[in-house]
């Protein structure tokens, strides 16, 4: 038996899915660009839900999943210093190198220490002033404003130990190099609603001006993601394309100036490598010169050897939507969550790991 909430979401999903079947009359694909989306999307069976001619595909929406084997190997070879502590978010412990990974490191006696915030990397610098931290800074806009604070607080307590190795990405331009890939076919966005809370909604509007496309700024429960779908399924059904905010209770307009100042107080953007994607202009966030002595590569130069990527991973194609995990001749078999291949098998959020985890077995079809 319903309570009054539940049915009254119960019809209101009921709506959405009816007005999508009705509106959508020719097959679509819709790309939700946000791991945490992905997840959400399979743990509420809204693939089930929608009508068959609307496919949902995920793209390089884990900042995790994108950061090319390079980085890794870098973090690795710092790592491997006497002198150093690395500081890191838990998931880019068992993504796997070139030829190691910083769990295996860890195991070998490196000091690595998972952190939940960057600003705890500034306690364990302040308790060893012998050792270099260098914090691993993986993330979209919606982390970097962090990353950028704890520069400034490192400076405010006078540290000279502190250090970023910034992999930060940004969401528009990887957009846009889709686009232009003539192998992504894409019929509209679900833009993630996090990282819209920091940059707002203008930075997506060339989806729009550029390439005729919707975009809807989603946000994270089963029916704001439904909503979501309903919204681009009414863009499509009258040819029309804007971008628009489903996600109002929390992302504004302009977003959130006070953490994108801090952002470019600390950062400048550069050209960024992303897996499966090359390297896009304009993509990716580095240390700028005023900031120069926090940052990693320019402080504490190393040669790393050239990158080379894992045989037969396909997550360069899973992350830009062309493939299905299950394509990939690894999924399920030498690529499982408890020992991963790829990046994209990681963390739960990972396009490969939530198609494993509630794919349910779907994903044999
Ligand atoms: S795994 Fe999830 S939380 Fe971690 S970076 Fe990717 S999307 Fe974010
Ligand atoms: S199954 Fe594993 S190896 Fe294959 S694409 Fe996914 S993460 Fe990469």
């Amino acid at each position: 038996m319903l309570n009054n909430r539940q049915e009254t979401m119960r019809q209101a999903a009921a709506f959405f899915t009816g007005e999508i079947d009705r509106l959508i009359t020719k097959p679509v694909r819709l790309m939700e660009v946000c791991g945490t989306h992905t997840v959400a999307i399979f743990r509420a069976g809204i693939r089930q839900l929608l009508p068959p001619q609307v496919e949902l595909v995920s793209g390089p929406g884990c900042p995790v999943c994108v950061t090319p084997n390079d980085y890794l190997d870098t973090a690795v070879a710092y790592s491997r210093l006497p002198d150093v502590i690395i500081t890191t978010f838990g998931d880019m412990l068992r993504v796997p190198g070139s030829a190691s990974s910083l769990a295996a490191e860890k195991a070998a006696g490196s000091d690595i220490r998972i952190v939940y915030s960057p600003l705890e990397s500034l306690d364990i610098a302040a308790a060893h002033p012998e050792k270099k931290i260098i914090f691993l800074a993986v993330g979209f806009e919606t982390t970097a404003p962090l990353a950028a604070a704890t520069v400034l607080e490192a400076e405010r307590r006078g540290l000279a130990n502190f250090y970023v190795l910034s992999a930060h990405k940004l969401v528009p331009p990887a957009l846009s190099a889709l686009l232009a890939d003539r192998e992504v076919r894409v019929d509209g966005f679900l833009l993630p609603g996090n990282v819209s809370a920091m940059i707002g909604e203008q930075p997506y509007c060339f989806l729009a001006e550029k390439y005729h496309l919707p975009g809807v700024i989603a946000g994270f429960d089963p029916l704001d993601i439904l909503q979501s779908v309903y919204m681009l399924a009414r863009q499509i059904h009258a040819s029309t394309a804007i971008v628009e905010n489903q996600y109002r209770r929390i992302v504004r307009h302009e977003g959130n100036p006070a953490a994108r100042q801090v952002l470019t107080q600390v950062y400048e953007t550069v050209d960024a490598a992303w897996r499966g994607m090359g390297v896009i202009p304009a993509s990716g966030l580095g240390v700028n010169d005023r900031y120069r002595r926090f940052n990693a590569l320019a402080a504490l130069p190393l040669q790393v050897e050239k990158a080379s990527e894992q045989a037969a991973c396909r997550c360069g194609e899973v992350l830009r939507g062309i493939i299905k995990p299950a394509d990939c001749l690894l999924f399920g078999k030498a690529c499982v969550p408890e020992h991963p291949v790829g990046s994209c098998m990681v963390s739960v959020e990972g396009t490969c790991a939530a198609w494993y985890k509630y794919g349910a077995g779907k994903w044999q079809v």
